[in-house]
């Protein structure tokens, strides 16, 4: 008999009554540090007391008044977000996926509207990640998630990741945009290498593409810096946003420079829950932490403490562990052994993280974690690995 919720996962046998921090407890009381912050949400820890506060208050004023009126939130939130990044104007919506649709679509009504409705392809990497609805998988262009839905959106073309002369081979008169994601969160944790987006600018500025960033997964403090491209400094034209920017609660948003929106005029784009007031709320609130003075810098911090741990581990069991992977907090594993069975030893011994493509374990910890929790998890994979090397 199919189960009352549809089986579309692979869940672990394993469910929790409540969160604190960097820690997660099941009903009986058994404790896990959680390295997977729900892929990458939960950035502030669980139940972090200014999120708490900020989504009660809320709660007691008012939920949902729908677009047709104006929500404070929404202006200040985008507001906060357009200080501190390239963009100069932000779509609220509910997730990753519909972050990315959305960019899609202003990437293609931007040449639409200036003249150009031919150019609607966009180019994308191999490996990539950017959703499960349909645009968003012919985007990344995953066989085993597009399989059997039909034929893919059309529109889409792909390169190789980090292969800047494959790019722009592949450009024609027809291409809207460049995709990307600044460090690959599901595919395993590839990273641009040095120069990648300035070279993807430069041949978007030269045919004059929407350069688009990804960012669901790698934004929102996750590589130390609000948003990951910043460490190279190569503003995109559009952004797409979620995971972390509710700190668990469902919202994403759409960044983009005024140039890009020439087209989103009203009636282009909706959403009905998009950028609700307690979805700002929490926002807001998670806003106010990640800026803070010294915030950032001490995620980066944590990052280089479990980067040079990892490394020692990775030297240590040569037959376990491949290399480290991935950029600040948004970091992992390649694993030699299963990754889906280090997985799960991990878990047996209380340290939760996530699997990913290339046999890569992510260990997505809450950004607000410190030394105590990294020797915590990094003893417990050193205990595991131990065992398996034998
Ligand atoms: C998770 C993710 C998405 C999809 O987000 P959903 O909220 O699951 O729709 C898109 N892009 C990237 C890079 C992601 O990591």
């Amino acid at each position: 008999m199919i189960p009352a919720v549809l089986p579309t996962y692979a869940r672990a046998d394993l469910s929790f009554e409540r969160g604190e921090g960097a820690y997660l407890f099941t009903g009986s009381g058994r404790k896990y540090l959680d390295f997977t912050s729900g892929v990458a949400v939960t950035a502030l820890g669980h139940c972090h007391p200014h999120l708490i506060a900020r989504l009660t208050e809320q709660a007691q004023k008012l939920w949902h008044c729908s677009n047709l009126f104006q929500v404070a939130g929404q202006q200040k939130v985008a507001g906060r977000l357009i200080d501190h990044s390239f963009a100069d104007s932000v779509f609220f919506c509910n997730s990753g996926a519909e972050a990315v649709e959305g960019a899609i679509k202003v990437a293609r009504k931007y040449h639409a509207e200036t003249g150009h409705p031919e150019r609607y392809r966009i180019i994308a990497c191999t490996g990539s990640f950017h959703g499960r609805t349909l645009a968003t998988l012919a985007a990344a262009g995953n066989e085993k998630y597009l399989r059997g839905f039909g034929p893919p959106a059309p529109g889409f073309d792909h390169v190789a990741f980090g292969n800047l002369n494959e790019m722009r081979a592949k450009v024609t008169t027809e291409t809207a945009a460049i995709l990307v994601e600044p460090v690959q969160g599901e595919g395993g944790l590839a990273t641009a290498p040095e120069g990648y987006l300035r070279g993807l600018r430069a041949i978007c500025d030269e045919f004059g593409l929407m350069l688009v960033y990804d960012e669901v997964q790698s934004g929102m403090g996750r590589t130390g810096k609000l948003f990951a491209h910043e460490w190279e400094g190569v503003p995109p034209d559009v952004l797409a946003a979620a995971k972390a920017l509710g700190g668990g609660f469902p919202v994403g948003a759409c960044l983009v420079t005024e140039r890009a929106a020439v087209g989103m005029t009203p009636g282009s784009h909706g959403s009905t829950f998009g950028g609700n007031p307690l979805a700002m709320a929490v926002a807001d609130a998670v806003l106010d932490v990640m800026l803070a003075p010294g915030f950032l810098a001490g995620v980066e911090r944590a990052a280089a403490l479990l980067r040079r741990r990892l490394e020692a581990l990775v030297g240590k069991y040569p037959k376990v562990f491949a290399e480290v992977r991935g950029k600040g907090l948004l970091i992992g594993l390649k694993c030699v052994v299963p990754n889906t069975d280090m997985v799960e030893r991990l878990r047996q011994n209380g340290l939760l993280v996530a699997g990913a493509g290339e046999n890569v374990i992510r260990l997505l910890a809450p950004l607000i974690i410190d030394e105590r929790h990294i020797d915590e998890a990094t003893g417990i994979i050193d205990q595991v690995a131990r065992q398996w090397h034998g």
